[in-house]
């Protein structure tokens, strides 16, 4: 799933891999993990993170190469969300999956003012991950209504970690639509509007893919 910071993809891919019963892959859940674990990789990775950086190529790639590995994926497939985000972790990711390789990247398209709009609202909750907004709170103060965790804003929603991230973006990520349009493995979805309706379009885009491929 691409797509720029704030377009939706955690909270869309939450939701496709309940529907396809896949497993959601996201680099960005797994690094917050490592962060809130304390360890030495997880201290190194908040420095990135916090300033709104690409942690390295080789590291993040060992990191999917070695989630990949596992039995789940090889079962039922996988949804990524956050990899690749550079032309280096695309070339990695097809290398990784040989030899059947990926079926489908999806741009979920929204535009650049209506992200940064999402993401100055966005709040998080601290153990799930779940998504909320000003708009959009828990029911109970900041209580997550999932699990119960704290909800807050994440460290790197600060004005210049957005601003780092959505440049960083365009420089580094963008490039990757064109990368898998020519090897024919692009669908865009436009990802305004509700959450509901956003979902049932990447359905019906992914499920006329799928059928075309078999048709074949
Ligand atoms: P966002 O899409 O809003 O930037 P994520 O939760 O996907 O949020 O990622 C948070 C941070 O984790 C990124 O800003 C980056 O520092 C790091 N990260 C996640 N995925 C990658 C990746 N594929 N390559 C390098 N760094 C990554
Ligand atoms: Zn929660």
């Amino acid at each position: 799933m691409l797509g720029r910071q704030g377009a939706g993809k955690g909270t869309q891919c939450v939701r496709l891999s309940r529907h396809y019963v896949v497993p959601h892959i996201s680099t960005g859940d797994m690094l917050r993990v490592a962060v809130k674990e304390g360890t030495e990789f997880g201290r190194k990775a908040q420095e990135y993170m916090d300033a709104g950086d690409l942690l390295p190529d080789d590291i993040i790639i060992g990191i999917v190469d070695e989630r990949l590995e596992k039995d789940d994926t090889r079962n039922r497939g996988f949804l990524l969300d956050g990899f690749p985000r550079t032309v280096t972790q695309a070339d990695a990711l097809l290398e990784i999956t040989q030899p059947q390789g990926i079926d489908l990247a999806v741009n979920l398209e929204v535009p650049t003012e209506v992200v940064l709009k999402r993401l100055a609202g966005r709040r998080v909750c601290t153990d799930c991950g779940a998504n909320y907004s000003v708009d959009e709170s828990p029911a109970h103060d900041w209580t997550c209504d999932v699990c119960g965790g704290e909800v807050v804003q994440r460290p790197d929603d600060t004005e210049g970690a957005i601003r780092r991230r959505l440049d960083l973006y365009e420089q580094e990520t963008a490039p990757l639509i064109a990368w898998f349009m020519a090897r024919d493995k692009l669908v865009v979805v436009d990802g305004v509007g509700h959450p509901d309706d956003v979902t049932a379009r990447l359905v019906r885009a992914i499920d006329r893919r799928r059928d075309h491929q078999r048709a074949r």
